[in-house]
């Protein structure tokens, strides 16, 4: 098997131009996030709030940390001081805990309305509907320390393609229609957060800007 900073370097000269890579460092311990970081890369995701906080002390500052997983509301204070982006808001009450908390961080933290795209049932995120009944209502228009910048979405775990494609594609609509509907000329709404070890390559043909990769790079994950 190849080391991390070689697959860093591989996995970027694959990526098509403007496509972010969120190295995901969950359950990794701190040395390979090191290993990564010194091959130049500064964006890592993590899912768990407790995990995350433990690397941001521990590890260099200029590193840019993504909340990537599913964020209960008694949790976000833990991280509104210094989270980059939390890729997965699938409901109200979450974005008005993140825009609670980074007010009181004197800071605004952007954020990723999640979608439920997949067939599987039991993965997080909105429908178009309840993401309209979000961003229409007075609730979200009094928000002052949220960014809303874009979409995720998980495809379901599969190796039927035409599906995976399917699914990314769906995405990819549902964030051209939000954005036109909500954000107009707003050039700040324009990240799609999709793919994975597994399917990065077809998210990018089906329009990412920005992929979440872990096992690819740091190897298969073990847990506890
Ligand atoms: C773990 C995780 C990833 C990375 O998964 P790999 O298959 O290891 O690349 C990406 N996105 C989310 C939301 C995750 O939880």
């Amino acid at each position: 098997m190849m080391g991390i900073a070689e697959n860093i370097l591989k996995l970027k000269s694959e990526l098509a131009e403007g496509v972010t890579l969120v190295a995901v460092s969950k359950t990794k311990p701190n040395e390979d996030v090191l290993a990564a970081y010194e091959v130049g890369q500064r964006i890592f995701g993590e899912n768990k709030v407790q995990e995350l906080a433990a690397k941001y002390e521990a590890l260099p500052r200029d590193i840019e940390w993504h909340f990537i997983g599913h964020l209960q509301t008694n949790k976000v204070k833990y991280i509104a001081p210094f989270v980059s982006l939390i890729h997965g808001v699938d409901s109200m009450k979450l974005l008005k805990t993140i825009d609670k908390e980074a007010a009181k961080a004197n800071r605004t933290i952007p954020c990723l309305l999640q979608f439920h795209i997949a067939e599987e049932e039991s993965k997080f995120g909105l429908n178009a509907g309840e993401a309209r009944a979000i961003l229409q209502s007075d609730e979200y228009a009094a928000m002052k320390n949220v960014q809303l910048c874009g979409v995720m979405g998980m495809a379901t775990y599969t190796d039927d393609e035409a599906q995976i494609r399917r699914e990314f594609a769906q995405l990819k609509k549902i964030f051209e229609q939000i954005k036109d509907e909500f954000f107009g000329e707003n050039e700040s709404f324009s990240e799609i957060s999709m793919g994975m070890s597994g399917d990065y390559p077809l998210a990018i043909a089906e329009g990412s800007t920005m992929v979440r990769v872990g096992s690819r790079i740091f190897g298969a994950r073990q847990y506890h």
